[in-house]
C-alpha cells in the first residue's frame, strides 16, 4: 500500500512526490505519457526565481531526478475510477485493470490546451492545427502561421513563430492583449507579427492540410481568410477532473474546489496546481501547491491512519 498517491507528474505533482517521499512516506507518482506537465513545452522558462534562462524540459528533468533520486516511483498509466476515496485506505484504478491502495490522494492533473471549438479542429490536428509552437513551430519553417490567443503561452508562441515563419498573425478576440507587457513589447518589435485584433477564429480551410484560417471581426461582424499554412492555439486550458467528480466538488469550469490548504473536503484528498480553483496559474504556485499539499497529506496519514498504519 503506498501512503500518498499523485495523479499527475507536472510541477505541482512532482513536488508533491519530493515532500512526500523525503517526510518518510511511500510515495507513488502517476502520469499517463511523461513527467513535466505542460511546462516541456515551455521554451524559456524566465520567471522561476534563481533559475534563469532555464527550458521547460530541464526544469522537468532536474525535477524527475530529485525525486526519483529519493526513491519516489513513477509510474505511467491513466486513472480511470478511484474506490472508497473518503474511508482511510483508498483504491486507485487503472485504465490497464490495475488497482492501487492508498492512504491519500493527491490530484495534480493541471489543465489542457482549450480547444477553438470550430468545424474541422479534429481532422486538422497535425495536419495545419498545433496546441505548441515549442514543439511543432520548426514544421513551419518560412511559412505563414497564425496564433490564436492574447495571453503569455500566445505571445511566446508568436516571438518563436517569428523567428521560424515568413509571418505570423497573431488573432485575439479583444484589442488588448492579456499578457505581461514585456512579452506584448517584445512580440510588437517583430516586422513579421501582424496583430489581428478584435477577431476570433470562426472557420477552417482545406483539403488534406490546413490553408487558411476564416476570422470575423467582433465589432464590424466582417469575415475576412488568412491564408495560413498553420495555426497554432493558445487560448487558455481546461483542467480534467471528470473521474474525480463523484467525491470532491468541481466548480462550473470543471476545477477541483480547494483553497490554498489544498484541502477537498474529502479526508485525504487534497488537490495541487492549476487543477485546483485559484486566480494565479504559474508554475511557482503549482510548486507552492505541491509542498502543502503533500505535507497536509502527511499530517492526515501521522494523525488519522492509526489502524492503517500498524496493519
Ligand atoms: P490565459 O492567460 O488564460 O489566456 C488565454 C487567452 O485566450 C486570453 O487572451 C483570452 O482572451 C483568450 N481566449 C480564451 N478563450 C477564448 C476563446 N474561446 N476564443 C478566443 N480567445 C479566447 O492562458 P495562457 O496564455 O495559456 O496562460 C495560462 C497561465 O500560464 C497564465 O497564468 C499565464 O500567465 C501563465 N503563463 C506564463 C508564462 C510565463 O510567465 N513565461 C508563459 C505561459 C503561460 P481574453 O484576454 O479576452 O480573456
Amino acid at each position: 500500500m503506498y501512503d500518498i498517491l499523485i495523479i499527475g507528474a507536472g510541477p505541482a505533482g512532482m513536488t508533491a512526490a519530493i515532500y512526500g517521499q523525503r517526510g518518510g512516506k511511500k510515495t507513488v507518482l502517476f502520469d499517463q505519457l511523461s513527467y513535466g506537465g505542460q511546462v516541456i513545452n515551455t521554451a524559456d522558462v524566465a520567471n522561476y526565481p534563481g533559475m534563469p534562462d532555464m527550458t521547460g524540459l530541464e526544469f522537468a528533468n532536474q525535477v524527475y531526478k530529485q525525486f526519483t533520486d529519493l526513491g519516489a516511483e513513477m509510474k505511467y498509466e491513466k486513472i480511470i475510477r478511484v474506490t472508497d476515496a473518503d474511508k482511510p485506505v483508498k483504491t486507485v484504478v487503472t485504465e490497464s485493470g490495475n488497482e492501487y491502495r492508498c492512504k491519500s490522494i493527491i490530484i495534480a492533473t493541471g489543465a489542457q490546451p482549450r480547444p477553438l471549438g470550430v468545424d474541422g479542429e479534429d481532422r486538422f490536428k497535425g495536419a495545419g492545427i498545433s496546441y505548441c509552437a515549442t514543439c511543432d513551430g520548426a514544421f513551419f519553417k518560412d511559412k505563414v502561421v497564425a496564433v490564436a490567443g492574447g495571453g503569455n503561452t500566445a505571445l511566446e508562441d508568436a516571438e518563436i513563430l517569428s523567428d521560424l515563419a515568413e509571418k505570423v498573425y497573431l488573432i485575439h478576440r479583444r484589442d488588448e492583449f492579456r499578457a505581461d507587457a514585456t512579452n506584448v513589447a517584445r512580440v510588437k518589435s517583430k516586422a513579421n507579427v501582424e496583430p489581428v485584433l478584435n477577431a476570433v477564429v470562426t472557420g477552417l480551410k482545406g483539403d488534406k492540410y490546413l490553408e487558411g484560417v476564416e476570422v470575423e471581426n467582433r465589432e464590424t461582424k466582417e469575415k475576412r481568410t488568412l491564408n495560413v499554412n498553420g495555426i497554432f492555439v493558445a487560448i487558455g486550458q481546461v483542467p480534467q477532473n471528470e473521474v474525480f467528480k463523484d467525491f470532491v466538488k468541481l466548480n462550473k469550469a470543471g476545477y477541483v474546489e480547494a483553497g490554498e490548504d489544498c484541502q477537498t473536503g474529502t479526508p485525504g484528498v487534497f488537490a495541487a496546481g492549476d487543477c485546483r480553483t485559484k486566480k494565479v496559474r504559474q508554475i511557482t504556485t503549482a510548486v507552492a501547491d505541491g509542498a502543502v499539499a503533500a505535507l497536509a497529506a502527511i499530517e492526515h496519514i501521522n494523525k488519522t491512519c492509526y489502524e492503517v498504519n500498524n496493519q
